[in-house]
């Protein structure tokens, strides 16, 4: 059942966080359009106001606390109006969220989105909702999608991590790893090819874990190789994100070397550099072996753009172990690190630990960090200045009037200047300038792949 557009309800949505959540809430939005409601960007007017949480950093519940605050405003503005929260956030706290704000509506989780219509309807009637799956359904349902780009589009393959990083609060709620049928993830991505779009990025709290856990037993590399088939050849470009360096493993890379689609860009946190740390971390291996999967990346891609995360003041961390980090990135060179201070977390074991770092210790560390990740990035940058660079237009920059930005297969930004027309194109542009964080560039009049 599809209402017309007259009496179609107004959704807005919300997303904290990583980009399963982005992803999560494009389902929310699908499934919300089978019971007659609409994307909004306007909350003053929503009939459903729906915050999708995440639960990575300390104080992300007092964010979300404030938000709901501001919306009870908009809620008692709007009589009849519901207010929804989802995500990790809403996972962990279930009815204590209620409890705290008790004009909340609807409380949901992250193992039960596909019940969301019905649990709107329900929260409809009057009756407040609170309903959190402790896991997924043996079968993971197929949700409709309501994509917010017509470009590039967000496919989960996997759910949830079987690690238990000391200081990671996702196994607690986004539960066990489960991936998805190769076939179902091969079917929507044939729909994506039919709609035009030019980019897949397949998502994963540990998506080189992909399937480990289905009978025939598969891996991400596989899975590769089977959504880059003539079928599929509107889809440009493949990405995978987050892995994880114990299971990426040499088929993975050899996929991404053999297929024309596959962009030769790894993101693999590595979290610290420093052997003791890793081991506190329970991260599953050291730094030795992290520069072993670097180098078989690099020996057989060499043009490979590596990204990671890193983590400073963990628990008991010395200025030593830290300068190992800070070692470890000039040595590797990332392209990009995306750098955190330590935030201990409710259920994690390193949150109560003795040896915590200072505040003040904790972000002078990452201050100093960030600047010698953004030498790295910009050394690494202006190696392309001159150079003919392929990019995927996204849209409109936010860098001028008349730029367009779009990423290069190593996912690094490029603005440059050019006609709408261009978006959504793949083009060719001349490495024109570079900063730590993006590039300039000057089309290749005349040249369009
Ligand atoms: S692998 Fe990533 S998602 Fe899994 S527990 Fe560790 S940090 Fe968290």
């Amino acid at each position: 059942m599809t209402a017309t557009t007259a009496e179609k309800k107004k959704v807005f949505v919300e997303t904290f966080g990583c980009q399963m959540n982005k992803s999560d809430s494009e389902h929310m939005l699908g499934l919300l359009d089978e019971i007659g409601y609409e994307p909004t960007p306007d909350i003053k007017g929503a009939d459903l106001m729906i915050l999708n949480t995440c639960a990575i950093r300390e104080g992300a519940e007092d964010k979300v606390y404030s938000y709901l605050g501001a919306w009870r405003g908009y809620k008692e503005a709007r009589p009849g109006s519901l207010i929804a929260v989802g995500g990790c956030v809403a996972q962990d706290a279930g009815e204590a969220m209620r409890k705290r704000a008790p004009y909340v509506d609807l409380v949901f989780g992250t193992h039960n989105l596909h019940r969301l219509p019905e649990l709107v309807m329900k929260a409809s009637s009057g009756e407040p909702v609170v309903e959190i799956y402790q896991e997924l359904p043996e079968d993971l349902p197929e949700t409709p999608v309501h994509r917010l780009n017509d470009i590039s589009a967000w496919v989960s393959i996997i759910y949830g991590c079987d690690y238990n990083c000391t200081y990671c609060i996702v196994p607690y709620v986004r539960g066990r790893e489960k991936s998805r049928s190769p076939q179902s993830i091969f079917e929507e991505v044939k729909s994506l090819a039919e709609s035009g779009y030019k980019e897949v990025t397949l998502l994963g709290q540990n998506v080189t874990a992909y399937g480990h856990d289905l009978e025939p037993k598969l891996h991400l590399g596989d899975l590769l190789r089977q959504l880059a088939v003539p079928e599929l050849e509107a889809i440009k470009r493949l990405r995978f994100l987050t892995g994880h360096p114990r299971d990426l493993n040499v088929e993975i890379i050899d996929a991404v070397r053999d297929l024309p689609q596959a962009c030769e860009y790894f993101h693999i946190p590595i979290q610290a550099g420093d052997d003791r740390t890793l081991r506190r971390m329970a991260r599953g291996y050291n730094v030795d072996f992290y520069r072993r999967k670097v180098d078989e990346i690099r020996s057989r891609i060499p043009d490979a753009a590596i990204t990671t995360d890193l983590i400073v003041g963990f628990p008991g961390e010395s200025e030593e172990e830290f300068m190992n980090t800070v070692r470890l990135v000039e040595e590797i060179c990332f392209d990009v690190a995306n750098t955190a201070a330590y935030s201990p977390r409710q259920h994690t074991p390193s949150a109560n630990w003795d040896g915590q770092v200072p505040e003040a210790e904790k972000y002078e560390r990452l201050r100093y960090l960030n600047t010698v990740v953004g030498d790295v990035s910009h050394r690494l940058n202006k190696r392309l200045l001159g150079r003919k660079v392929e990019i995927l237009v996204e849209g409109r920059s936010d860098r001028g009037m008349n730029r367009l930005m779009g990423r290069t297969r190593t996912n690094k930004i490029v603005n440059f200047e050019g006609p709408d027309a261009l978006i959504g194109q793949l083009v060719d542009v001349e490495v024109t300038a570079a900063n730590p964080w993006a590039l300039r560039g000057a089309l290749k009049v005349g040249l369009t792949v």
